[in-house]
């Protein structure tokens, strides 16, 4: 139960004034459905407005807080320009307040003619013009404009605005409990941190490193603590050793030698396998390092041992691809492999559920459809987990509940994380690097193109299509804006439709799952040669027949989404292209990350070049989703202080690992507040 000192905190957004029906779903597009979440939507950046007498004072480009007297209103004569609110300050010169769309509503309010009226905003040239496009603030007199000198920005939704976000935040602040300090006391005054009810509010008011640095710190120590926890909850669980004898593994007739690096893994897993203790471990290997044949050895070894595996993905379609592929390469060993996604039903369902049950199916592969109540093992020794990302921490521990005795997990991932962020986001596993590539791939040749020559581009995607290949074509990301990145996903689609007709498939994230999975099996299958999508392509598909890749605006990418983008190409035996698309304005870290592109494909030394070039402060637009498990934290301060906070948690696990002193206590609150609990459930349950 969460403590009742936090229930202010989890109430919903809807209890603070002013939000209804209208304002719930611009708030819950940016996650905000509680009074916890309005008080940690942190401010992006502050704006400072400088009060000046008149305009002579002040330079383009320039915040300003400036007095006006109205002289003219003019609307377009089409009626969808702007409209424009003439004004003059106290020298006689000449500004246009200019407002778009349903704003006008406001500048005829506000803004009477003859009236003198403080407007704050920013201060633009337009043509010999000097212009104010929609003005921040207006006011009657100076007092009102005092507060908003120096002033936060928030990122937005549709149907939100800056005051209106300012507004509910300071509500959500008056609402702060006080609550124990859980920080260490030494680390704590070393750091000369405020109180975290302090901290948030000074953190809403201006550029406060310390109130950030502290909220962040928060957050990565409640990380470290719940997974502590897991893990040492996991440590004192029962679990069944697998040891199997090599039969069945010696009857596998893989086209392949193993690379040194599977055969390494294989070895700690086997080890992991043998203990009492259930294996928590992560398998990390890039794209096409070959991962599956890993898991296959694993849950071979289970079989051997008398116990059954499963392997769960995060997509039917993914999950049908595991299945092809696992019985192509089980066939000589005579083990018995079934599907089970939402999809199967009546009898077919029914026989693989039987067969799960008395034992006779050894080795099942599905999506979560495998996990639900109704299928019943007879004895799940293992369970792998394809694209770990995609599943939480609370999820994992929610399979592991499924056996009689806890089942041993490997997790796979290729997403090749830095060590720091490993720690974050797996800190309670072991984890296996494959670090090393079977032999013989065909390097992917990556070309970065201004967008400019798009038209050669289509030209070439046009021959390659002629000539049998597939190919994939990423759309630009827009800022801050989901909806945004699928109209442009949509426009794109339209137009490569105009030339390639039927051939084009498209894939976004507000698809029915129904649509995406038949697009994408489309693709798949080969039915369809082109597959457009936003960056939201389904991880791990395969195909082969694929070997052209196009990123649009590849500079707005991070290095580790490009590659794990780059990686759905160069998987065949063909020559595969990547063709990075940059705009005209690119910055020299924008430079620097495209060229380290086109120089390496080693995914863990692109991970961590992409934290240290986005350390330096240029990370665009809105955090990747999967990229980390933080929103109060960023990527420079999860690097300073996440070792700190990693140290922290464990001395107090080894202190109080029943989190039951006074410090203890405070902790379970940090745990609720940043939603480990499950971190607190595994305490009561050992
Ligand atoms: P991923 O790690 O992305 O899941 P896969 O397991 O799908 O990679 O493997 C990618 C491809 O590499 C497959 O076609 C697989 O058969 C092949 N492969 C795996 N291991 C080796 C190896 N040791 N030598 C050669 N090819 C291999
Ligand atoms: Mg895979």
């Amino acid at each position: 139960m969460r403590p009742d000192i936090l229930n202010p905190l989890f109430a919903e957004a809807e209890t603070l004034e002013g939000v209804g029906p209208k304002l719930k779903k611009p708030l819950e597009k940016l996650g905000l459905t509680r009074v916890r979440d309005v008080a940690y939507h942190l401010p992006d950046r502050f704006v400072t407005r400088r009060p000046i007498d008149n305009l002579d004072a002040a330079s383009v480009g320039e915040q300003i807080v400036v007095p006006l007297t109205v002289t003219e209103h003019r609307s377009s004569r089409s009626g969808r320009g702007p409209y424009t609110v003439m004004a003059t300050d106290a020298p006689g010169n000449y500004v246009a307040l200019t407002y778009f769309g349903k704003a006008s509503y406001t500048a005829k309010k506000l803004l009477p003619v003859g009236a003198k009226r403080w407007v704050a905003g920013r201060l633009d040239q337009y043509g010999q013009m000097l212009q104010i496009v929609h003005p921040e603030h207006v006011a009657e007199d100076s007092s009102g404009l005092l507060g908003t000198l120096n002033e936060p920005v928030y990122s937005l939704s549709e149907g939100l605005t800056q005051p209106k976000v300012a507004g509910l935040a300071a509500q959500a602040l008056a609402r702060l409990p006080e609550l124990p300090e859980w920080i260490e006391p030494g680390q704590y005054a070393r750091a000369k941190w405020p109180a975290w009810a302090d901290a948030l509010r000074l953190a809403h008011k201006g550029e406060h490193p310390a109130a950030r640095d502290r909220l962040a710190y928060d957050e990565l120590l409640a990380n470290s603590l719940a997974l502590m926890l897991v893990r040492a909850d996991n440590k004192r669980r029962k679990g069944q050793p697998l040891r199997g004898d090599g039969a069945l593994r010696g009857k596998l007739d893989l086209p392949f030698p193993l690379t040194g690096a599977q055969s390494r893994s294989i070895g700690e897993i086997e080890g992991d396998l043998a203990q009492d203790t259930p294996m928590l471990r992560l398998l990390q290997g890039d794209v096409g390092s070959g991962k599956t044949v890993v898991a296959l050895e694993a849950m071979l070894i289970a079989v051997e041992a008398g116990a059954q595996a499963a392997l769960l993905a995060p997509t039917e379609i993914l999950a049908r691809q595991h299945f092809e592929t696992l019985r192509r390469m089980l066939a000589p060993t005579g083990v018995e492999i079934a599907l089970l996604t939402g999809r199967d039903k009546g009898r077919a369902r029914e026989a693989i559920l039987m067969g799960l049950h008395d034992g006779s199916i050894p080795i099942v592969v599905g999506t979560h459809a495998i996990f639900q109540d109704t299928v019943a093992y007879r004895n799940l020794g293992l369970i792998v987990i394809d694209e770990q990302h995609r599943f939480g921490v609370s999820q994992r521990l929610m399979l592991a509940q499924k056996g009689r005795v806890t089942p041993h997990t490997l997790a796979m991932t290729a997403t090749p994380i830095p060590r720091t962020l490993t720690l974050a986001q797996y800190g309670e596993m072991d984890v296996s690097r494959l670090d090393e590539m079977p032999p013989g791939r065909q390097a992917i040749d990556t070309v970065v193109i201004s967008q400019e020559r798009i038209g050669e581009v289509v030209d070439r995607l046009a021959a390659q299509l002629e000539a049998g290949a597939q190919a994939y074509w990423v759309c630009p990301m827009v800022r801050e804006l989901e909806t945004e990145d699928i109209a442009a996903a949509e426009a794109r689609y339209a137009a490569l439709r105009e030339r390639f007709g039927d051939d084009v498939v498209l894939v976004h994230g507000q698809l029915r799952p129904e649509l995406k999975d038949a697009a994408m099996e489309r693709f798949a299958s080969g039915n369809a040669k082109l597959l457009v999508a936003t960056t939201v392509i389904e991880v791990g598909v395969d195909v082969p027949n694929a070997t052209l890749m196009v990123i649009e605006q590849a500079e707005r990418f991070g290095l580790a989404q490009l590659h794990q983008l780059r990686g759905r190409v160069g998987r065949g035996s063909k020559k595969s292209v990547c063709l990075l698309l940059r705009g005209e304005a690119l910055s020299e870290t924008g430079k620097e990350r495209l060229a380290l592109m086109r120089e390496t494909q080693d995914g863990f030394r692109l991970a961590e070049e992409d934290l240290r070039l986005r350390g330096g402060g240029e990370l665009l637009g809105t955090r990747q989703s999967g990229d980390t498990p933080f929103r109060v934290a960023d990527l420079d301060q999860i690097q300073r202080l996440l070792p700190i906070a990693h140290e922290d948690a464990r001395l107090l696990m080894d202190r109080d690992g029943g989190l039951s002193s006074e410090r203890g206590e405070a902790a379970r609150i940090l745990l609720y507040l940043f939603e480990r609990d499950w971190g607190v459930q595994l305490l009561r349950g050992g």
